[in-house]
Order: structure tokens, then sequence, then C-alpha cells
């Protein structure tokens, strides 16, 4: 069985791993990307697409494998081509279409008896300052913070103007909890029925970031959330058994709602207050790119393991020790 997934994101993590479990790989990209992937040795086979048409193809081309879905495989290839694909994912492909509407994730979380940010149904019921969501996992691109209801009306009538959203339906007003960003990633394993902690990333984001940087004062540049890159972070010991909470209540809940429920990576995106509260402001229900920092083991996953033990590599694992035990439909869709 091989393993193959879609160039970007955090292919090259999933890739390695999966050689150092002793799968076949191969990657599908673009022919702009092909040189760069050409490059490593982890990778057995780059499949190259001109037209984004053809990448559906190419992955069902290449019979006998799982794919492993991430955050760029809706947003690149459109909810629509993914369900086109016919070979095996790894994991609850049903989720994507939860973790792509903004309110459907919050249910899920909400009713996972995990603590949210407080939810604003129009802008007319604005009361404090909040942040204002595009559907999907665009990086933060088009996300503006408002202060007062007149701010959120105005931001939502220009990305409209801009055809980014079709409607105010599109988008979600979300309080803006001020506090720091802790991403909690976590791997389940369907396997051996545990939630095992695996990691923890801040985004980094521009130019939310950028900005402190300069003395108060010097611009009145408006905050942008663009994701560009991760950094590392690991929490006081004392959070850790409140976010495996929340964590192991979110895949219970997952298992009801979204049948097979949760399998594998899953992140939960939080901010911590000053009060020691996680409020946790998303979920991606796959791999996260934060996890890209940690391709030779993470502060937590040595605790499991004693090896080093990427994401990419758990997931591997986990694949290998199903087809093992003959027991592969428990971990792909
Ligand atoms: P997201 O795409 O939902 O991860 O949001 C992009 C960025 O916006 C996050 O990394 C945070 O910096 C920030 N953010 C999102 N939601 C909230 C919130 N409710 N309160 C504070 N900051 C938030």
């Amino acid at each position: 069985m091989k393993v193959s997934t879609i160039g970007s994101h955090s292919s090259l993590q999933i890739l390695h791993g999966a050689k150092m479990e002793g799968f076949q790989t191969s990657v599908i990209t673009d022919t702009k990307r092909e040189k760069f992937y050409q490059q490593f040795n982890f990778i057995d086979k780059v499949l190259a697409f001109k037209d984004i048409d053809e990448a559906v193809d190419l992955i069902n081309s290449e019979e006998d494998s799982v794919l492993i879905p991430h955050g760029s495989l809706v947003e690149y290839l459109g909810q629509e081509r993914v369900n086109k694909i016919k070979t095996k994912i790894y994991g609850n492909r049903n989720i994507f279409g939860w973790e792509g509407n903004q309110h459907k994730k919050m249910y899920l979380l909400k009713t996972s008896n995990i603590k949210i940010p407080q939810t604003f149904e129009k802008p007319e019921d604005v009361d404090r300052v909040v942040i204002v969501k595009l559907p999907g996992a665009k990086g933060g691109r088009g996300y503006f913070l408002a202060k007062n209801k007149q701010e959120v009306r105005q931001g939502i009538d220009d990305l409209i103007k801009k055809k980014e959203i079709n409607s105010e339906e599109d988008v979600i007003i979300q309080e803006y909890i001020v506090g720091v960003p802790m991403y909690f990633q976590f791997f389940y394993s369907t396997l051996l029925q545990r939630t095992e902690i695996f990691g923890i990333d801040i985004r980094y984001e521009t130019n939310i970031d950028g900005l402190r940087r300069l003395p108060q004062g010097y611009t009145d540049v408006e905050p942008t959330f663009i994701v560009v890159g991760n950094i590392p972070a690991v929490a006081r010991e004392s959070l850790l058994p409140k976010a495996q909470e929340f964590a192991e209540s979110f895949v219970n809940n997952v298992k009801e709602k979204v049948p097979p429920g949760m399998i594998g990576p899953f992140c939960l995106e939080s901010i911590v207050t000053d009060k020691g509260e996680i409020v946790v402001f998303e979920f991606s229900g796959r791999i996260v790119a934060g996890t890209n920092l940690y391709i030779n083991g993470s502060p937590y996953s040595w605790l499991y393991w004693n090896e080093p033990m990427s994401m990419g590599r758990r997931i591997s694992r986990e694949l290998k020790n199903a087809i093992i035990n003959n027991k592969i439909d428990l971990v792909t869709t």
C-alpha cells in the first residue's frame, strides 16, 4: 500500500513519516512545484498536473494508495472535486463539510461542552470588540476586527462588494478574546482508543504580529490575520489536563454527530486568558501545518513514543498497524 498527498501544507512531513514507516510514497502537485518535490528522496513519485481539474484523476490513478488529507486539500481542490476522490482517504472525510462551515464548526465545539467565544447572529447584536471570519481554511485572509456594530456592517458590505462572500450568512461574527493564542494539536487513535496530546503551536500572522513591533501611534494600518508560519510553544503543565479534557469530549461528540467519528489528527485552536481559561475559537479536523515544527518529534510525542514521532509518522504508524490487523476500514473513509 502507498501513501499519497497533495503537494502543499504538510506534505513533506506526511511523506517523510510514511517513508519512515516503510510505505511507498507519492505527491500530487502543480507542475510549478514539481522540481521542488523531486529533490526529496523519501518521495518515490511526483505526479504533476497543469490544470487543477486533472488533480482528482491523478489521485484516483494511484491505486492501492491512501490519500492523507491536509488543510490545502479542500481549499485547493474545492469540496466538489474532493467528493469525486475514489481513493481511500485517511481519517473521516465527512468532517470536511463541518470544518468548512463556520456555524457548524462552532456548533460542534459548543455541543462538546468546550468553552467558546460568544457568537453574534447579526451585526446589530454586537456589543463588544469582535472578529469577523470568512468560511473555510483561508489562513485568516479577509478576516477583520470591528469595535462596534457599524464597523461590522461596513466590513461585511465591503466583502460582499469585493465578491469575497455572497451574503452576511457566510461570515461568523465572534467575540474577540484577549489572551494569548495556543493551538493544541491532538491525535485520536482509533486502534488504541486514546487521545494523545501531540504539540502546541502559535500561528505567525501578518500583519497583526508585526504591528506590536511598532510603538503606539506610528501607524493606523488595520490588523490582518494572514498566516505565514508557525512558532512552537509548550504550555504550563497545569493547562494540559483541561486541554486534554476538551479534546476527549470533542472526540466523543464527533463520534455521535459526524460518524464514524474523529480519526487521527485534529487541533483545537484556542486563546488562553489571564484567568487561565482555554477558549476554543475553532477546530481543524485533520493535520494542521503547525505540526511541521515537530518533524523530529514534539515535546509531548516523546512521552508516548520515546522515538522521533512526527504527526506525519504517527499517521503512518496507525495506518500500518491497521493494515497489519486487518482494520484499514477503521482508519479510512
Ligand atoms: P482562524 O483562521 O480562525 O484560526 O483565525 C485567525 C487568527 O485570528 C487566529 O490565529 C487568532 O490570532 C485570531 N482569532 C481568531 N478568532 C479569535 C477570537 N475569537 N479571539 C481572538 N483572536 C482570534
